[in-house]
C-alpha cells in the first residue's frame, strides 16, 4: 500500500539522486540512514542513503557490485572496517595509522578509503571542552574502535594511555601498534588488573558491554574503579546513559555519550563525499535537529 512516507521518498529521489549507503552486519538499527537523509534534506543536497546488510565472505563482491553501479560512497561498520582495506584502490594517511576505514568515497578504479571516526569523536570533545593533553588516557576494550581512540589520544598530546582488554594479548598487539607512531607511556592490562590506571583520569569505554542484549551491563563493576575517573566517555550512543556512565557520573564525572561521535562522524564522511565543508552553526543545529529525530524514533 502506498503510504504517507513512500510518497516522500519517491519525491525526493529522482534519476540524477547521488547514492549512499552504509555497509555492516546487521544495519538494521544503525542510525546512519536518519543522520545522512536528514543532512541532505537540511542542506538540499540531492543524494539517499541506504543501509546494506553484508553477509561475512560477501564483502569482496559487493564492493565491486557497488562500484558497477556507480554508488557514490560508503560508511563501513562492523565487522568490517579491517577486511575492508585490502579491496580499495587508495587509503587515506590516518586510516592506515589507525588501521581502520570507515568511509568510502568513488573514484574511476575502485573506492578511496578513510577513517572518520577519531576525527568524529574529538570534534565531540571539542564541543564539551574536554582537551587530551597532558591527560592520563584508560581505553577499556581493544577492538577496531578503541584503536581509533588510542591514535587520537597519542596525537592529540595524552600523556600516558592504558588500555584493558577481556582478551588482554588484544590490548598488547594495540600498544604496539600506536607505539609504532607516537612516542608514549602506553601499557596493556586486563579488565581486573584496573587498580593499575591512574587517579583523575579520562577513561574512554569502547566494548559492546552496555547495550543490545547486555545494556544493563558494564565491563567493569567495582565503585572504586570509578572514582579515578574525573571524565567518561562511552562511545555507545543507545542507550544515551550507559550503566558504564552512571556509576561514573554517581562518583562524580563529568560523562560523554557516543551520540556526538556517531554524528560527528557521519558529518566528516558527508564533507569527503560533496567535498564541503560545515559551519559551525551549522553543525550545532544539527545536533539539535538529530538529538530530537533521535528522540522521536525511541518513542
Ligand atoms: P569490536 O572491534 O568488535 O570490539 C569489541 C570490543 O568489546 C573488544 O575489545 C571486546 O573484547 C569487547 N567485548 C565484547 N564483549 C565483551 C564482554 N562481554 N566483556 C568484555 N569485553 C567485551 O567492536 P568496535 O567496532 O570496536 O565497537 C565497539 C563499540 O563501540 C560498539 O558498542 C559500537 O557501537 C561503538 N562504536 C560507536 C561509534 C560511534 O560513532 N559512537 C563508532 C564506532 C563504534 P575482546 O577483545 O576480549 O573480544
Amino acid at each position: 500500500m502506498l503510504t504517507k512516507k513512500h510518497v516522500k521518498i519517491s519525491k525526493d529521489v529522482s534519476g540524477t539522486t547521488g547514492v549512499f549507503g552504509i555497509i555492516g552486519n546487521p544495519v538494521a538499527l544503525s542510525l546512519s540512514p536518519m543522520i545522512h537523509n536528514t543532512m541532505s534534506r537540511f542542506l538540499d543536497i540531492d543524494t539517499a542513503y541506504a543501509p546494506f546488510q553484508v553477509e561475512d565472505g560477501n564483502l569482496a563482491t559487493a564492493i565491486s557490485g557497488a562500484h558497477a553501479l556507480g554508488i557514490q560512497g560508503f560508511n563501513i561498520t562492523h565487522p568490517f572496517k579491517q577486511d575492508v582495506i585490502p579491496l580499495l584502490t587508495h587509503v587515506d594517511p590516518w586510516a592506515l595509522k589507525i588501521g581502520a576505514v570507515n568511509t568510502l568515497k568513488y573514484n574511476d578504479k575502485g573506492y578511496s578509503g578513510y577513517n572518520t571516526d577519531a576525527d568524529g569523536l574529538y570534534t565531540s570533545l571539542m564541543t564539551h571542552n574536554i582537551s587530551l593533553d597532558g591527560k592520563d588516557v584508560v581505553i577499556i576494550g581493544a577492538g577496531g574502535a578503541a584503536r581509533a581512540v588510542a591514535i587520537m589520544a597519542a596525537h592529540y598530546g595524552a600523556k600516558s594511555i592504558c588500555i584493558l582488554n577481556r582478551t588482554q594479548s588484544k590490548a598488547h598487539l594495540l600498544a604496539i601498534d600506536v607505539k609504532k607512531y607516537y612516542n608514549i607511556d602506553i601499557e596493556a592490562l586486563s579488565l581486573d588488573q584496573w587498580e593499575k590506571v591512574p587517579a583523575n583520569c579520562t577513561c574512554f569505554q569502547t566494548t559492546s558491554v552496555g547495550m543490545g542484549q547486555s545494556k544493563d551491563a558494564a565491563p567493569i563493576d567495582e565503585l572504586e574503579f570509578y572514582k579515578r575517573i574525573s571524565v567518561a566517555i562511552d562511545l555507545i550512543y543507545n542507550p544515551f546513559e550507559t550503566l558504564f556512565l552512571k556509576y561514573a557520573k554517581r562518583q562524580g564525572s563529568y560523562t560523554v555519550n557516543g551520540f556526538g561521535m556517531l554524528l560527528y562522524q557521519g558529518v566528516k564522511a558527508y564533507e569527503i563525499w560533496n567535498d564541503i565543508k560545515l559551519t559551525d552553526a551549522q553543525l550545532s543545529f544539527l545536533l539539535d535537529e538529530m538529538q530530537k529525530e533521535y528522540k522521536r524514533q525511541s518513542v
